[in-house]
């Protein structure tokens, strides 16, 4: 066990004055369209951080008092999942637990928010949603925020959607406890992405807007391995964001994660998050991650067509994004939208009170008109290269029949 971080350690830094728009003129906005700017937008300063740890949300309904379905084998999820592939229904739903963060990320504006518990989705719209999710399979679902584990139930989410599909997390680290943690593994948690940007602690702390959040992504990483119930599935990565001054990190963020013994996946900034054009990933980035992918192939866990593209994503973008087809997104009000970036401009519906199939078919219409080329990030590429033979030997099966393990501590291999 390494020693816990002390909370002294978060005080408040002196913010730099906030940028009122985007590079092009225009206000800046994400998924809720509150924001007015970034303090970090150029990567500089540490901007001021009210509340660096919490508060949790408090839980609206007690678990007891949702309406659960009884969990699926987990074989039987995975024939259904393979089934909604197969029959060209989306397969990835990233969805928003709650759009609060107590970082504040030099790529990203959601830590400007103040939603409050009233705000965003309750149990019972996780419930809900998960059982209109299974209308169309068992499905990734990937739990992203904001900080996820702001919620206090963060658990009992898992434990709603689990039942039916595959649930994922990503997590900055923060708040992370090995009881916590544990508790997620005995939830059904599937898989949990911890970010860390740069291998250098200040720099990574400099970027993400916090004191010693290196040290608690790594601790959150020990802990999230310490408690995990069952090793032939449950997954640990570190992901990192690819910008314009980080390149040269990512060996040693490969060689941190097999040291730790956890995978690690690797995913560009996209500019819709800031507006700010300079934080671009820079060409030349697909040759050295391939490289990186030869190197350590136990422990880089991207798929090798998803990273050959990435000098492409940054030269023109790229085309026939699958959003809206192949995967969507769901916001913290259980607005569907084709990604999580167009929940605003142009919702496709309301799970609390619109069936899965009238959804869907707006879904497959703002595919249809969508030509958006802005982003590159995992939960488009990753689905997108899966329908490629190649891409989906990469990574489909391997998930499917989990013939990859997790490597372990020093790279050697884990589970049963
Ligand atoms: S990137 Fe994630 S951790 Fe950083 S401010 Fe945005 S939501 Fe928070
Ligand atoms: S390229 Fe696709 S996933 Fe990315 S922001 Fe545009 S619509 Fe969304």
């Amino acid at each position: 066990m390494s020693t816990p971080i002390p909370l002294e350690s978060l005080l408040r830094q002196n913010p730099a004055a906030p940028p009122a728009s985007t590079s092009n003129g225009q206000p800046r906005s994400n998924g809720n369209g509150r924001h007015i700017g970034h303090a970090n937008g150029n990567g500089h300063g540490i901007p001021e951080i009210e509340l660096p740890i919490g508060p949790p949300l408090e839980i609206d309904e007690p678990h007891e008092a949702v309406d659960l379905s009884t969990p699926r084998h987990t074989w039987g999820k995975k024939a259904r999942l393979l089934k909604a592939f197969l029959l060209n229904r989306p397969v990835w739903v990233t969805w928003q637990v709650t759009y609060n963060c107590n970082y504040g990320c030099s790529f990203c504006t959601y830590w400007q928010n103040d939603f409050k518990p009233h705000e965003e989705n309750s149990l019972q719209d996780f419930a809900m949603g998960a059982r209109k999710l299974s209308e169309l399979g068992s499905l990734i679902v990937s739990l992203a925020g904001g900080e996820p584990m702001l919620r206090r139930d963060i658990h009992q989410i898992v434990d709603v959607i689990a039942r039916d599909h595959f649930p994922y997390l990503t997590t900055s680290g923060s708040g992370m406890t090995t009881k916590r943690a544990r508790q997620l593994w005995e939830a059904g948690l599937w898989g949990c992405s911890v970010s860390i940007d740069y291998a250098d602690p200040d720099k990574h702390a400099q970027h993400r807007g916090v004191k010693f959040a290196f040290e608690r992504a790594v601790k959150a990483i020990e802990q999230l391995m310490e408690a995990r119930t069952d090793l032939s599935y449950q997954r640990v990565q570190i992901i990192s964001v690819l910008t314009d001054d980080n390149l040269h990190e990512m060996p040693k963020l490969c060689e941190l994660a097999r040291k730790l013994g956890v995978y690690w996946q690797v995913q560009p900034y996209s500019v819709m998050k800031t507006g700010n054009e300079r934080q671009r990933h820079l060409r030349g980035a697909t040759e050295v991650l391939l490289d990186l992918k030869r190197r350590y192939p136990e422990t880089f866990h991207t798929n090798r067509l998803y990273l050959e593209r990435f000098d492409e994503a940054v030269n023109d973008g790229i085309s026939g994004c699958i959003a809206g087809r192949a995967m969507f997104n769901i916001d913290n009000q259980m607005v569907v939208s084709k990604c999580v970036e167009f929940n605003l401009t142009e919702p496709c519906g309301n799970l609390r009170s619109e069936d899965m199939r009238t959804v869907l078919g707006r879904l497959h219409e703002a595919n249809e008109r969508n030509t958006c080329t802005a982003c590159w990030y995992s939960c488009r590429g990753e689905v997108e290269v899966l329908y490629e033979p190649r891409g989906f030997l990469n990574s489909m099966h391997s998930f499917l029949w989990q013939s990859r393990r997790q490597p372990g501590l020093n790279g050697v291999s884990q589970g049963d």
